[in-house]
């Protein structure tokens, strides 16, 4: 239940008394997302690791803290789908554009880009909050395609280290929407 409120204007109001439709999937609330424990972000690259948050397998989506310590990189892909980013801390970018993202910055990019993410050396490390609709196309110094990376992948990878961290991968199931 939601804290009791104190003097709020709207201490009086009840909650609606059911709140979800039969077929609705609970709500999710994770303390702390972007938190200092490093066990909860699962390398993606070799400087560039990701907390998941929530992942939705019949969308091709998720939502995660992507964050580098020093200086990171992920290697250059295409989005055939949007991606949103909110900057919780760090600097960070993409070499394809002409800004540069700090904390409270936001982005979109647009279906049917390629980019190269990286982070730079900065006080604080790189903390962005993303909303990642898959798949991400690797692609060669020529542009070709050259693999892929989709919600299935990440599920993978998630699983696999937060197994091998003691967390558990039974948590990777409970941000399953
Ligand atoms: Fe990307």
């Amino acid at each position: 239940m939601v804290d009791r409120a104190n003097n709020e204007f709207w201490r009086d109001l009840s909650p609606i008394a059911n709140p979800f439709k039969p077929h609705a999937l609970p709500e999710a609330y994770i303390a702390d997302a972007a938190t200092a424990d490093e066990r909860f972000y699962v390398p993606i690259t070799e400087t560039v690791s990701s907390r998941p948050l929530w992942i939705s397998p019949s969308e091709n989506k998720w939502c995660d803290v992507l964050m580098a310590k020093k200086a990171g990189l992920v290697n250059r892909h295409y989005h055939p789908h949007e991606v949103f980013a909110y900057t919780i801390s760090g600097k960070w970018g993409y070499l394809e554009h002409d800004w540069t993202a700090t904390q409270g910055d936001f982005v979109y990019e647009t279906p049917g880009e390629g980019h190269t993410l990286v982070a730079f050396e900065h006080e604080e490390p790189m903390r962005v909050f993303f909303i990642v609709h898959g798949p991400l196309i690797w692609l060669d110094q020529d542009g070709k395609s050259d693999g892929y990376f989709d919600v299935h992948d990440y599920i993978a990878m998630c699983e696999k280290h937060y197994e091998e961290v003691g967390l558990g991968a039974g948590i990777i199931k409970g941000l399953m929407r």
